[in-house]
Protein backbone atom coordinates (compact mmCIF):
# COMPACT_ATOMS: atom_id res chain seq x y z
CA UNK A 1 0.00 0.00 0.00
CA UNK A 2 3.08 2.49 -0.24
CA UNK A 3 2.90 2.70 3.43
CA UNK A 4 6.58 2.18 4.76
CA UNK A 5 6.40 3.98 7.97
CA UNK A 6 4.38 2.13 10.80
CA UNK A 7 4.08 3.03 14.73
CA UNK A 8 5.55 0.26 16.84
CA UNK A 9 5.73 -0.31 20.42
CA UNK A 10 8.53 -2.49 22.37
CA UNK A 11 6.74 -4.74 24.55
CA UNK A 12 6.44 -4.08 27.98
CA UNK A 13 8.39 -5.88 30.12
CA UNK A 14 7.22 -6.92 34.42
CA UNK A 15 9.05 -7.61 37.28
CA UNK A 16 7.53 -9.66 39.38
CA UNK A 17 8.60 -10.16 43.28
CA UNK A 18 6.47 -11.96 45.64
CA UNK A 19 6.90 -10.79 49.55
CA UNK A 20 6.75 -12.50 52.45
CA UNK A 21 8.67 -14.96 55.11
CA UNK A 22 6.21 -17.57 54.75
CA UNK A 23 6.90 -18.29 51.23
CA UNK A 24 9.66 -20.71 49.76
CA UNK A 25 10.56 -22.09 46.39
CA UNK A 26 7.87 -23.25 44.50
CA UNK A 27 10.19 -26.51 44.21
CA UNK A 28 10.33 -27.17 47.99
CA UNK A 29 9.39 -30.39 48.70
CA UNK A 30 8.74 -30.70 52.64
CA UNK A 31 7.82 -27.22 53.78
CA UNK A 32 8.49 -26.62 57.45
CA UNK A 33 6.20 -24.90 59.96
CA UNK A 34 4.19 -21.65 59.00
CA UNK A 35 5.94 -21.67 55.04
CA UNK A 36 3.88 -21.68 51.98
CA UNK A 37 5.77 -22.13 48.63
CA UNK A 38 5.43 -19.01 46.22
CA UNK A 39 2.41 -19.60 44.36
CA UNK A 40 2.03 -16.37 43.42
CA UNK A 41 5.23 -16.04 41.61
CA UNK A 42 4.89 -18.59 39.17
CA UNK A 43 0.91 -17.69 38.52
CA UNK A 44 1.90 -13.80 38.38
CA UNK A 45 4.88 -14.44 35.74
CA UNK A 46 2.33 -17.13 33.82
CA UNK A 47 -0.16 -14.15 33.35
CA UNK A 48 2.09 -11.87 31.98
CA UNK A 49 3.72 -14.29 29.66
CA UNK A 50 0.17 -14.76 28.69
CA UNK A 51 -0.12 -10.79 27.99
CA UNK A 52 2.31 -11.70 25.86
CA UNK A 53 5.33 -9.40 28.01
CA UNK A 54 8.61 -10.09 28.51
CA UNK A 55 9.24 -11.01 31.91
CA UNK A 56 11.96 -10.64 34.64
CA UNK A 57 11.08 -12.92 37.60
CA UNK A 58 12.34 -11.27 40.78
CA UNK A 59 12.48 -14.39 42.92
CA UNK A 60 11.06 -13.91 46.86
CA UNK A 61 11.94 -11.22 48.94
CA UNK A 62 11.59 -11.12 52.96
CA UNK A 63 8.94 -8.76 54.91
CA UNK A 64 12.78 -6.90 55.77
CA UNK A 65 12.11 -3.15 55.48
CA UNK A 66 15.70 -2.99 54.38
CA UNK A 67 16.28 -6.44 52.38
CA UNK A 68 13.01 -5.15 50.14
CA UNK A 69 14.32 -1.86 49.47
CA UNK A 70 17.52 -3.45 48.32
CA UNK A 71 15.59 -5.81 45.90
CA UNK A 72 13.24 -2.99 44.80
CA UNK A 73 16.19 -0.79 44.15
CA UNK A 74 17.77 -3.62 41.73
CA UNK A 75 13.99 -4.37 40.31
CA UNK A 76 14.04 -0.81 39.34
CA UNK A 77 17.38 -0.52 37.45
CA UNK A 78 16.21 -4.21 35.49
CA UNK A 79 14.61 -2.19 32.46
CA UNK A 80 11.73 -3.26 33.41
CA UNK A 81 8.08 -0.93 32.78
CA UNK A 82 5.83 -2.55 35.45
CA UNK A 83 6.76 -3.79 38.89
CA UNK A 84 4.05 -6.12 40.25
CA UNK A 85 4.75 -7.29 43.99
CA UNK A 86 2.56 -9.60 45.69
CA UNK A 87 1.40 -9.53 49.40
CA UNK A 88 2.88 -7.33 52.04
CA UNK A 89 0.23 -4.64 50.76
CA UNK A 90 -1.94 -5.46 53.79
CA UNK A 91 -2.41 -3.83 57.35
CA UNK A 92 0.17 -5.94 58.96
CA UNK A 93 3.42 -4.58 61.12
CA UNK A 94 5.67 -5.87 58.67
CA UNK A 95 3.91 -4.86 55.12
CA UNK A 96 6.46 -2.82 53.83
CA UNK A 97 5.48 -2.53 50.35
CA UNK A 98 3.07 0.43 50.44
CA UNK A 99 5.81 2.92 52.40
CA UNK A 100 8.43 1.64 50.31
CA UNK A 101 6.56 2.81 47.11
CA UNK A 102 5.68 5.58 48.73
CA UNK A 103 9.59 6.53 49.86
CA UNK A 104 10.55 5.74 45.98
CA UNK A 105 7.35 7.23 44.29
CA UNK A 106 4.26 8.65 44.16
CA UNK A 107 1.57 6.45 45.63
CA UNK A 108 -1.93 7.19 43.68
CA UNK A 109 -4.19 4.77 45.48
CA UNK A 110 -3.98 2.27 47.99
CA UNK A 111 -7.28 0.20 49.59
CA UNK A 112 -9.40 -0.25 46.58
CA UNK A 113 -13.25 -0.86 47.17
CA UNK A 114 -13.62 -4.13 45.63
CA UNK A 115 -13.19 -7.30 46.34
CA UNK A 116 -11.05 -8.93 46.83
CA UNK A 117 -8.51 -7.14 45.95
CA UNK A 118 -8.83 -4.24 48.62
CA UNK A 119 -5.26 -3.96 49.52
CA UNK A 120 -4.45 -3.11 45.80
CA UNK A 121 -1.81 -0.07 45.80
CA UNK A 122 -0.42 1.54 42.72
CA UNK A 123 1.88 3.67 42.31
CA UNK A 124 4.59 5.43 39.81
CA UNK A 125 8.29 5.65 39.99
CA UNK A 126 10.56 7.62 38.09
CA UNK A 127 14.16 5.87 37.70
CA UNK A 128 17.40 7.32 36.07
CA UNK A 129 18.92 4.77 33.83
CA UNK A 130 22.66 4.42 33.41
CA UNK A 131 22.56 6.91 30.24
CA UNK A 132 20.96 9.55 32.40
CA UNK A 133 17.52 8.95 30.97
CA UNK A 134 14.13 9.22 32.98
CA UNK A 135 12.34 6.34 32.92
CA UNK A 136 8.46 5.75 34.47
CA UNK A 137 8.12 2.41 36.08
CA UNK A 138 4.02 1.59 36.80
CA UNK A 139 4.46 -0.35 40.29
CA UNK A 140 1.74 -2.13 41.47
CA UNK A 141 1.81 -3.57 45.09
CA UNK A 142 -0.96 -6.91 44.13
CA UNK A 143 -2.44 -8.35 47.23
CA UNK A 144 -1.07 -11.74 48.85
CA UNK A 145 -3.95 -13.67 48.45
CA UNK A 146 -3.38 -15.66 45.51
CA UNK A 147 -7.44 -15.04 43.76
CA UNK A 148 -6.94 -11.19 44.58
CA UNK A 149 -3.30 -11.10 43.13
CA UNK A 150 -4.94 -12.55 39.82
CA UNK A 151 -7.89 -10.69 39.60
CA UNK A 152 -5.67 -7.41 40.63
CA UNK A 153 -4.03 -8.62 37.97
CA UNK A 154 -6.47 -8.96 35.43
CA UNK A 155 -8.82 -5.93 36.47
CA UNK A 156 -5.86 -3.26 36.69
CA UNK A 157 -2.48 -4.36 35.04
CA UNK A 158 -4.27 -6.19 32.07
CA UNK A 159 -5.38 -2.79 30.86
CA UNK A 160 -2.20 -1.01 31.64
CA UNK A 161 0.07 -3.43 29.77
CA UNK A 162 -1.97 -2.99 26.50
CA UNK A 163 -2.17 0.85 27.01
CA UNK A 164 1.93 0.48 27.05
CA UNK A 165 1.41 -1.92 24.30
CA UNK A 166 -0.40 0.49 22.45
CA UNK A 167 -3.97 -0.82 22.00
CA UNK A 168 -6.26 1.88 20.94
CA UNK A 169 -8.87 0.55 23.49
CA UNK A 170 -7.05 -1.10 26.45
CA UNK A 171 -10.51 -2.20 28.43
CA UNK A 172 -11.53 -5.79 29.03
CA UNK A 173 -14.38 -6.51 27.07
CA UNK A 174 -17.86 -6.61 28.96
CA UNK A 175 -20.70 -8.77 27.66
CA UNK A 176 -24.44 -9.33 29.24
CA UNK A 177 -24.24 -12.91 31.00
CA UNK A 178 -27.28 -14.83 32.08
CA UNK A 179 -27.04 -16.04 35.72
CA UNK A 180 -27.85 -19.63 35.79
CA UNK A 181 -27.95 -19.45 40.21
CA UNK A 182 -28.48 -16.81 42.44
CA UNK A 183 -25.28 -15.16 43.79
CA UNK A 184 -25.13 -13.21 47.28
CA UNK A 185 -23.10 -10.95 47.00
CA UNK A 186 -21.27 -8.73 49.11
CA UNK A 187 -23.42 -5.75 50.74
CA UNK A 188 -20.87 -3.34 50.54
CA UNK A 189 -17.97 -3.86 48.45
CA UNK A 190 -18.75 -4.45 44.36
CA UNK A 191 -17.54 -7.65 43.60
CA UNK A 192 -15.79 -9.61 41.19
CA UNK A 193 -16.98 -13.31 40.98
CA UNK A 194 -14.88 -15.70 39.34
CA UNK A 195 -17.10 -17.30 36.74
CA UNK A 196 -17.24 -19.73 33.57
CA UNK A 197 -19.61 -18.03 30.48
CA UNK A 198 -20.89 -19.77 27.79
CA UNK A 199 -23.39 -19.39 24.96
CA UNK A 200 -25.90 -21.43 24.01
CA UNK A 201 -27.12 -21.04 21.02
CA UNK A 202 -30.45 -23.45 21.20
CA UNK A 203 -32.01 -23.00 24.68
CA UNK A 204 -31.10 -26.09 25.81
CA UNK A 205 -30.25 -27.66 29.22
CA UNK A 206 -27.17 -25.64 29.97
CA UNK A 207 -24.97 -26.84 32.72
CA UNK A 208 -25.10 -24.10 35.77
CA UNK A 209 -22.27 -26.12 37.48
CA UNK A 210 -21.36 -26.27 41.09
CA UNK A 211 -20.95 -23.50 43.36
CA UNK A 212 -17.16 -23.01 44.55
CA UNK A 213 -16.24 -20.58 47.24
CA UNK A 214 -15.41 -17.37 45.94
CA UNK A 215 -12.83 -16.73 48.95
CA UNK A 216 -9.82 -14.79 48.05
CA UNK A 217 -7.26 -17.17 49.49
CA UNK A 218 -9.41 -20.44 47.31
CA UNK A 219 -7.19 -20.39 44.24
CA UNK A 220 -9.46 -23.21 42.64
CA UNK A 221 -12.14 -20.10 42.52
CA UNK A 222 -10.18 -19.17 39.36
CA UNK A 223 -10.22 -22.73 37.69
CA UNK A 224 -11.32 -22.59 34.17
CA UNK A 225 -12.83 -19.10 34.98
CA UNK A 226 -13.38 -17.17 31.90
CA UNK A 227 -14.66 -14.04 33.62
CA UNK A 228 -15.29 -11.95 35.92
CA UNK A 229 -19.23 -10.86 37.04
CA UNK A 230 -19.04 -6.89 38.07
CA UNK A 231 -21.72 -7.69 40.97
CA UNK A 232 -22.12 -4.22 42.44
CA UNK A 233 -22.53 -4.04 46.02
CA UNK A 234 -26.19 -5.07 47.21
CA UNK A 235 -28.23 -6.24 50.06
CA UNK A 236 -29.69 -9.98 49.78
CA UNK A 237 -29.18 -12.03 46.74
CA UNK A 238 -28.95 -11.46 43.12
CA UNK A 239 -32.02 -14.20 41.40
CA UNK A 240 -31.25 -16.79 38.61
CA UNK A 241 -32.16 -15.38 35.07
CA UNK A 242 -31.14 -12.02 35.99
CA UNK A 243 -28.00 -10.74 33.11
CA UNK A 244 -25.28 -9.18 35.08
CA UNK A 245 -22.27 -7.84 33.24
CA UNK A 246 -19.33 -9.72 33.29
CA UNK A 247 -15.55 -8.80 32.44
CA UNK A 248 -13.93 -10.81 29.98
CA UNK A 249 -10.59 -12.46 31.21
CA UNK A 250 -9.82 -14.74 28.64
CA UNK A 251 -10.46 -16.46 25.32
CA UNK A 252 -14.06 -17.60 24.89
CA UNK A 253 -13.90 -19.61 22.07
CA UNK A 254 -12.55 -22.47 24.06
CA UNK A 255 -16.12 -22.90 25.69
CA UNK A 256 -17.98 -22.69 22.11
CA UNK A 257 -16.56 -26.52 21.71
CA UNK A 258 -18.10 -29.18 23.66
CA UNK A 259 -14.76 -30.69 23.63
CA UNK A 260 -14.45 -32.23 27.15
CA UNK A 261 -10.34 -32.00 26.68
CA UNK A 262 -10.49 -27.70 25.88
CA UNK A 263 -11.00 -25.95 28.76
CA UNK A 264 -9.80 -27.74 31.64
CA UNK A 265 -6.46 -28.07 29.53
CA UNK A 266 -6.85 -24.13 29.11
CA UNK A 267 -6.47 -23.53 32.75
CA UNK A 268 -3.75 -26.16 33.67
CA UNK A 269 -0.74 -23.92 33.66
CA UNK A 270 -3.12 -22.82 37.04
CA UNK A 271 -2.19 -25.48 38.75
CA UNK A 272 1.15 -26.81 37.22
CA UNK A 273 3.97 -25.44 38.44
CA UNK A 274 6.38 -24.79 35.52
CA UNK A 275 6.31 -22.10 32.82
CA UNK A 276 6.60 -24.88 30.41
CA UNK A 277 3.20 -25.97 30.68
CA UNK A 278 1.95 -22.48 30.62
CA UNK A 279 4.13 -21.94 27.60
CA UNK A 280 2.81 -25.01 25.97
CA UNK A 281 -0.77 -25.23 26.75
CA UNK A 282 -1.71 -21.43 26.79
CA UNK A 283 0.89 -19.01 25.14
CA UNK A 284 0.27 -19.03 21.59
CA UNK A 285 0.78 -22.81 21.06
CA UNK A 286 4.22 -22.12 22.12
CA UNK A 287 6.08 -25.55 20.23
CA UNK A 288 9.77 -24.30 21.43
CA UNK A 289 9.69 -22.82 25.02
CA UNK A 290 12.88 -20.54 24.97
CA UNK A 291 14.26 -19.08 28.33
CA UNK A 292 17.03 -16.60 28.13
CA UNK A 293 19.47 -15.85 31.52
CA UNK A 294 21.40 -13.05 31.32
CA UNK A 295 24.76 -13.60 33.21
CA UNK A 296 26.07 -10.47 34.31
CA UNK A 297 27.29 -8.58 37.66
CA UNK A 298 26.41 -4.84 36.40
CA UNK A 299 22.69 -5.83 35.64
CA UNK A 300 22.42 -8.26 38.66
CA UNK A 301 23.52 -5.78 41.24
CA UNK A 302 21.12 -2.85 39.55
CA UNK A 303 24.43 -0.92 38.38
CA UNK A 304 23.05 -1.31 34.38
CA UNK A 305 20.22 -2.10 32.68
CA UNK A 306 20.05 -5.49 30.71
CA UNK A 307 20.08 -4.52 26.77
CA UNK A 308 21.00 -8.20 25.86
CA UNK A 309 18.40 -9.80 27.36
CA UNK A 310 15.48 -7.80 26.00
CA UNK A 311 17.13 -8.15 22.83
CA UNK A 312 17.68 -11.86 23.20
CA UNK A 313 13.66 -12.31 23.48
CA UNK A 314 12.75 -9.69 20.49
CA UNK A 315 14.91 -11.77 18.40
CA UNK A 316 13.30 -15.39 19.40
CA UNK A 317 10.14 -14.20 19.32
CA UNK A 318 10.08 -12.71 15.63
CA UNK A 319 11.73 -15.59 14.78
CA UNK A 320 9.65 -17.80 15.94
CA UNK A 321 8.38 -19.00 12.99
CA UNK A 322 11.63 -20.26 11.81
CA UNK A 323 12.03 -21.80 15.26
CA UNK A 324 8.77 -23.95 14.74
CA UNK A 325 6.47 -21.55 16.78
CA UNK A 326 9.12 -20.72 19.83
CA UNK A 327 8.00 -17.92 22.58
CA UNK A 328 10.55 -17.08 25.13
CA UNK A 329 8.99 -17.99 28.45
CA UNK A 330 11.21 -17.21 30.90
CA UNK A 331 14.26 -14.53 31.44
CA UNK A 332 16.35 -14.02 34.40
CA UNK A 333 19.15 -12.57 35.20
CA UNK A 334 22.27 -14.17 37.73
CA UNK A 335 25.80 -12.73 38.96
CA UNK A 336 28.78 -14.01 37.35
CA UNK A 337 29.01 -16.66 39.59
CA UNK A 338 29.08 -20.33 38.65
CA UNK A 339 26.68 -22.01 40.94
CA UNK A 340 24.09 -19.28 40.57
CA UNK A 341 24.30 -19.52 36.95
CA UNK A 342 24.20 -23.47 37.47
CA UNK A 343 21.46 -23.70 39.40
CA UNK A 344 19.33 -21.34 36.43
CA UNK A 345 20.38 -24.34 33.92
CA UNK A 346 19.19 -26.94 35.77
CA UNK A 347 15.91 -25.80 36.86
CA UNK A 348 15.53 -24.73 33.58
CA UNK A 349 16.48 -27.98 31.90
CA UNK A 350 15.44 -30.32 34.65
CA UNK A 351 12.25 -28.90 35.81
CA UNK A 352 11.21 -26.54 33.35
CA UNK A 353 11.77 -28.35 30.62
CA UNK A 354 12.92 -25.86 28.40
CA UNK A 355 13.49 -26.72 24.76
CA UNK A 356 16.24 -23.89 24.25
CA UNK A 357 18.16 -22.05 27.01
CA UNK A 358 20.11 -19.16 25.97
CA UNK A 359 22.82 -17.58 28.57
CA UNK A 360 24.05 -14.03 27.44
CA UNK A 361 27.10 -12.88 28.51
CA UNK A 362 30.65 -14.18 30.89
CA UNK A 363 32.40 -15.47 27.79
CA UNK A 364 35.13 -13.03 27.80
CA UNK A 365 38.71 -13.35 28.73
CA UNK A 366 38.05 -11.23 32.53
CA UNK A 367 38.61 -13.37 35.68
CA UNK A 368 34.59 -12.70 36.45
CA UNK A 369 34.24 -14.62 32.69
CA UNK A 370 33.14 -18.17 33.66
CA UNK A 371 29.57 -19.23 31.79
CA UNK A 372 31.43 -21.41 29.96
CA UNK A 373 32.80 -23.16 32.73
CA UNK A 374 29.48 -23.36 34.68
CA UNK A 375 28.10 -24.70 31.10
CA UNK A 376 30.42 -27.30 30.38
CA UNK A 377 29.54 -28.87 34.11
CA UNK A 378 25.98 -28.37 33.21
CA UNK A 379 25.67 -30.03 29.68
CA UNK A 380 25.43 -33.54 28.87
CA UNK A 381 26.65 -33.96 25.20
CA UNK A 382 28.52 -30.62 23.79
CA UNK A 383 27.26 -28.95 20.13
CA UNK A 384 30.65 -27.49 19.05
CA UNK A 385 29.14 -26.97 15.38
CA UNK A 386 26.68 -24.29 16.70
CA UNK A 387 30.17 -22.69 18.30
CA UNK A 388 31.87 -22.64 15.17
CA UNK A 389 28.81 -21.36 13.38
CA UNK A 390 28.53 -18.16 15.53
CA UNK A 391 32.41 -17.13 15.76
CA UNK A 392 32.26 -17.79 12.08
CA UNK A 393 29.46 -15.13 11.96
CA UNK A 394 31.16 -13.15 14.72
CA UNK A 395 34.34 -13.08 12.95
CA UNK A 396 33.00 -11.48 9.88
CA UNK A 397 31.86 -8.63 11.98
CA UNK A 398 34.69 -8.24 14.55
CA UNK A 399 37.88 -9.89 14.93
CA UNK A 400 37.07 -9.70 19.02
CA UNK A 401 34.73 -12.85 18.35
CA UNK A 402 38.15 -15.39 18.52
CA UNK A 403 38.33 -13.76 22.19
CA UNK A 404 34.76 -15.96 22.69
CA UNK A 405 34.98 -19.15 25.19
CA UNK A 406 31.67 -20.07 24.53
CA UNK A 407 30.08 -23.50 25.55
CA UNK A 408 26.80 -25.11 24.24
CA UNK A 409 25.24 -28.44 24.30
CA UNK A 410 22.41 -30.21 25.40
CA UNK A 411 21.15 -31.48 29.30
CA UNK A 412 18.29 -34.02 28.88
CA UNK A 413 16.12 -32.41 26.30
CA UNK A 414 17.25 -29.03 26.39
CA UNK A 415 19.58 -27.54 24.15
CA UNK A 416 21.83 -24.87 26.16
CA UNK A 417 23.96 -22.54 24.35
CA UNK A 418 26.31 -19.50 25.45
CA UNK A 419 25.98 -16.36 23.51
CA UNK A 420 27.84 -13.42 23.66
CA UNK A 421 26.75 -10.42 25.87
CA UNK A 422 26.72 -7.96 23.39
CA UNK A 423 22.98 -6.99 21.99
CA UNK A 424 23.89 -7.05 18.35
CA UNK A 425 26.65 -10.29 18.51
CA UNK A 426 23.17 -12.23 20.29
CA UNK A 427 20.84 -11.37 17.04
CA UNK A 428 23.62 -12.18 14.70
CA UNK A 429 24.11 -15.25 16.97
CA UNK A 430 20.67 -16.25 16.56
CA UNK A 431 20.33 -15.38 13.42
CA UNK A 432 23.90 -17.68 12.35
CA UNK A 433 22.17 -20.46 13.72
CA UNK A 434 18.61 -20.42 11.95
CA UNK A 435 18.71 -22.47 9.24
CA UNK A 436 19.30 -25.70 11.44
CA UNK A 437 18.24 -24.63 14.96
CA UNK A 438 14.81 -25.45 14.69
CA UNK A 439 15.71 -28.90 12.92
CA UNK A 440 18.24 -29.28 15.99
CA UNK A 441 15.44 -28.96 18.79
CA UNK A 442 13.20 -31.44 17.02
CA UNK A 443 15.88 -34.07 17.22
CA UNK A 444 16.64 -33.32 20.29
CA UNK A 445 13.07 -34.35 21.46
CA UNK A 446 13.35 -37.74 19.38
CA UNK A 447 10.66 -39.96 19.26
CA UNK A 448 8.77 -38.29 22.61
CA UNK A 449 7.15 -36.31 20.07
CA UNK A 450 5.28 -38.99 18.43
CA UNK A 451 4.52 -40.52 22.03
CA UNK A 452 3.01 -37.44 23.76
CA UNK A 453 0.78 -35.99 21.01
CA UNK A 454 1.41 -32.24 20.55
CA UNK A 455 -0.99 -30.01 22.45
CA UNK A 456 -4.52 -29.71 20.47
CA UNK A 457 -5.06 -25.62 19.95
CA UNK A 458 -8.19 -23.95 20.82
CA UNK A 459 -10.68 -23.54 18.43
CA UNK A 460 -10.53 -20.12 16.41
CA UNK A 461 -11.71 -16.98 17.89
CA UNK A 462 -14.76 -16.87 17.48
CA UNK A 463 -16.96 -14.77 14.59
CA UNK A 464 -18.22 -11.16 15.57
CA UNK A 465 -21.72 -12.38 15.29
CA UNK A 466 -21.68 -14.69 18.31
CA UNK A 467 -21.39 -11.47 20.72
CA UNK A 468 -24.77 -10.90 19.57
CA UNK A 469 -26.06 -14.29 20.69
CA UNK A 470 -27.48 -14.36 24.40
CA UNK A 471 -24.94 -15.64 26.77
CA UNK A 472 -25.87 -18.18 29.70
CA UNK A 473 -23.35 -19.03 32.36
CA UNK A 474 -22.05 -20.92 35.01
CA UNK A 475 -21.06 -19.55 38.17
CA UNK A 476 -17.53 -21.04 38.98
CA UNK A 477 -18.38 -24.88 38.43
CA UNK A 478 -16.41 -27.42 38.24
CA UNK A 479 -18.36 -29.21 35.93
CA UNK A 480 -17.76 -27.77 32.97
CA UNK A 481 -16.53 -30.62 30.52
CA UNK A 482 -20.83 -31.20 30.67
CA UNK A 483 -21.68 -28.45 28.77
CA UNK A 484 -24.27 -28.62 26.70
CA UNK A 485 -23.60 -25.93 24.35
CA UNK A 486 -24.57 -26.70 20.41
CA UNK A 487 -21.84 -25.35 18.00
P1 LIG B 1 -0.02 -10.54 52.97
O1 LIG B 1 -0.80 -9.44 52.36
O2 LIG B 1 1.44 -10.47 52.68
O3 LIG B 1 -0.31 -10.68 54.44
O4 LIG B 1 -0.55 -11.87 52.29
C1 LIG B 1 -1.89 -12.27 52.40
C2 LIG B 1 -2.01 -13.77 52.29
O5 LIG B 1 -1.52 -14.21 51.04
C3 LIG B 1 -1.20 -14.52 53.34
O6 LIG B 1 -1.95 -15.64 53.77
C4 LIG B 1 0.02 -14.97 52.58
O7 LIG B 1 0.62 -16.12 53.11
C5 LIG B 1 -0.54 -15.21 51.19
N1 LIG B 1 0.53 -15.02 50.21
C6 LIG B 1 1.33 -13.93 50.14
N2 LIG B 1 2.22 -14.05 49.14
C7 LIG B 1 1.98 -15.25 48.56
C8 LIG B 1 2.58 -15.95 47.47
N3 LIG B 1 3.61 -15.44 46.79
N4 LIG B 1 2.09 -17.15 47.14
C9 LIG B 1 1.03 -17.67 47.82
N5 LIG B 1 0.43 -17.06 48.85
C10 LIG B 1 0.88 -15.86 49.24
MG1 LIG C 1 3.10 -11.05 53.72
Amino acid sequence: MGVMMVKVYPTPTIGVLSTGDELTEPTTTLLGRGQIRDSNGSMILAAAVQQQCNVVDLGIARDDEEELERILNTALSAGINILLTSGGVSMGDRDFVKPLLAKRGTVFFSKVLMKPGKPLTFAEINTKSVDGIVQSILAFGLPGNPVSCLVSFHLFVVPTIRQLAGWENPHLSRVQARLHQAIKPDPVRPEFHRAIIRWEVNDGSGNPGGHWSQSSSRLLSMKSANALLELPATVGVISAGTAVSAIIISDLSSNAICNSSSSSDSTSAFRGSTLKEVAANNSQNAEVSVAVLTVSDTVASGAGPDRSGPRAVSVINSSSERLGGARVVATTVVPDEVTQIQDVLRRWSDIDKMDLILTLGGTGFTPRDVTPEATKEVIEKETPGLLHVMMQESLKVTPFAMLSRSAAGIRGSSLIINMPGNPNAVAECVEALLPALKHALKQIKGDKREKHPRHVPHAQAAPVDIWEQSYKLASGGDKEHGCSCSH
